[in-house]
């Protein structure tokens, strides 16, 4: 398998393990390439692939994988608590957290014994972030499945006070006496999110906080449970389950107001090779997991960058403009800075040094591009940009490349007052865009990773409907 997570046909043979994730949706998992890395790295033949099962028929499925001499399975929205019934045996935590995302084969009792790795991947995150739960003061923000497993970590390692936020304060309740009954766990809480300035009592508290909640999730970055900087001045550690972006709000939030903060792409990591071990009956070293993790984490970044490419009038300038200020991404335009170093104009470098000339400075852009680190970002690219081999393998390596495809006579009506566009310069330019359209086809083609026609949309829809695109792109 390639690092992208491509699976060779030769990968597997008469021997090969199979694993796999049950859910429904599955198809935007980052399982698979996590599972499938791991085995690599470890020289295991066993491959890992999504099946997309619903809810009514998860006995069925459990059945079948277990005759199918499947050796593990993870299971994932919404079938956590679902797959339950249909175990032989479940490990205690997991039963208490009344949640398993991983099924381990039992011979023995002939089908699936049920774990909860979302706790262990947490558990393991926060040792390697060096922070320790015991006699410390938590906020947990969300009653959902993710603080479920924050709350029963907190319990188990000995907290000093755990306090649950949740916009359903019911829900907050509910979790805090189950974490009293069944973890025998006295102090703690549970307050409506819209209360939390009644945790403001002068005294010089210095909290943990999980933030539990999907608000912040891309494409929605700018949004956090709390606003309030006050509230944040209370927080030493934050730990924000949320892994797209890869600075959440929150975390911004934590650190501006002096707290540490990560994000949930460890707990992810972990939690996959938790299981892992778990099938394999071995153990994976931190080194060899944050070799997967830097995968990861480039992964995370690509998803969050969108490079628009297409030809001269098909709208990347404005519709970068638009999508830049509905995701709160930083705005490039490759000409813009082309100019901007050159100190001439487009027109002027094609005059004076040549196509050929300017195509480099193009790869010059994207080679910095390239190497900016952690920023979200949005590139209008120039028409020609992609003609290049090496321009379409540093774009696949900066974001996800969607090609503003346009007809031939929606190009000209846009551009035929134009005059600073040089390619253009013809008697019949329409003609030109069509010839011109022809040759560059194959390229845009080859470059993107999804394609949006633009006639008869305006610059809103069209970005709407990237939105849309790459929202779904990695989960
Ligand atoms: P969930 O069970 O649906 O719970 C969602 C929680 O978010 C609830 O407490 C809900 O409050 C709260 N919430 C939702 N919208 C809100 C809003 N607009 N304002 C305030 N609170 C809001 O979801 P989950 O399974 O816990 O997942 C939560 C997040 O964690 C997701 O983004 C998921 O991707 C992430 N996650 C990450 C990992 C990892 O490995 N890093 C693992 C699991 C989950 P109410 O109760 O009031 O509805």
């Amino acid at each position: 398998m390639d690092r992208n997570g491509v699976i060779l046909s030769r990968d597997i043979d008469g021997t090969t393990r199979i694993c796999g994730l049950i859910g429904h949706p599955v198809e935007h998992t980052m399982s698979p390439m996590i599972h499938n890395l791991l085995s690599d790295q470890l020289g295991i033949n066993e491959r890992y692939a999504a099946f997309n099962v619903t809810s009514s028929q998860i006995g069925e499925a459990l059945q079948g994988a277990y005759a199918l001499n499947i050796l593990g399975l993870n299971a994932t929205v919404p079938h956590k608590s679902l797959v339950i019934p249909f175990l032989k045996d479940i490990d205690p935590m997991a039963e208490k957290i009344g949640a398993v995302n991983t099924l381990v084969r039992d011979e023995d009792k002939g089908g699936f014994k049920g774990y909860n790795t979302d706790i262990f991947g947490l558990s393991r995150e926060l040792l390697f972030e060096n922070i320790d739960l015991c006699a410390k003061k938590v906020i947990i923000l969300g009653a959902g499945g993710a603080a479920r497993c924050a709350a029963f970590l907190c319990a188990q390692k000995k907290a000093e006070q755990i306090i649950i936020l949740n916009r359903t304060l019911e829900k907050a309740q509910s979790l805090s006496d189950e974490i009293v009954r069944k973890m025998d766990f006295k102090n703690v809480s549970a307050m409506a999110t819209a209360d939390y300035s009644k945790l403001y009592t002068g005294d010089n508290h210095s909290f943990i906080c999980f933030q539990c909640t999907q608000v912040g999730l891309y494409p929605n970055c700018d949004e956090a449970v709390i606003e309030d900087e006050d509230f944040y001045k209370l927080i030493e550690y934050g730990i924000d389950i949320i892994y797209r972006p890869l600075e959440t709000r929150f975390m911004k939030l934590v650190k501006a107001n002096g707290g540490r903060a990560v994000n949930g792409l460890r707990m992810l990591l972990y939690q996959a090779v938790s299981a892992y071990e778990l099938w394999n009956d071995t153990q994976i070293g931190t080194e060899q997991a944050e070799q997967i993790y830097s995968i990861l984490e480039q992964t995370m970044q690509k998803a969050s960058s969108i490079i628009l490419i297409g030809f001269m009038g098909s709208g990347k300038t404005t519709v970068s403009r638009v999508l830049s200020k509905k995701l709160g991404c930083r705005l490039l335009d490759t000409d813009e800075e082309i100019v901007k170093d050159a100190n001439m104009s487009v027109s002027e470098i094609f005059k004076q040094k040549g196509e050929e000339e300017f195509r480099r400075l193009e790869t010059d852009e994207l080679s910095k591009i390239s190497a900016m680190n952690g920023d979200r970002l949005i590139i209008s690219s120039g028409g020609g940009l992609p003609l290049r081999e090496k321009n379409r393998e540093l774009m696949n390596q900066i974001g996800t490349v969607i090609y503003l495809r346009t007809k031939p006579e929606t190009v000209y009506s846009r551009t035929r007052y134009d005059h600073s566009r040089p390619l253009l310069n013809s008697d019949n330019p329409l003609e030109k865009i069509i010839h011109m359209q022809k040759d560059r086809e194959a390229y845009y083609l080859e470059a993107s990773a999804e394609i949006v026609d633009t006639d008869d949309k305006n610059p809103d829809e069209i970005a709407d409907e990237i939105i849309k695109i790459v929202k779904d792109i990695v989960v």
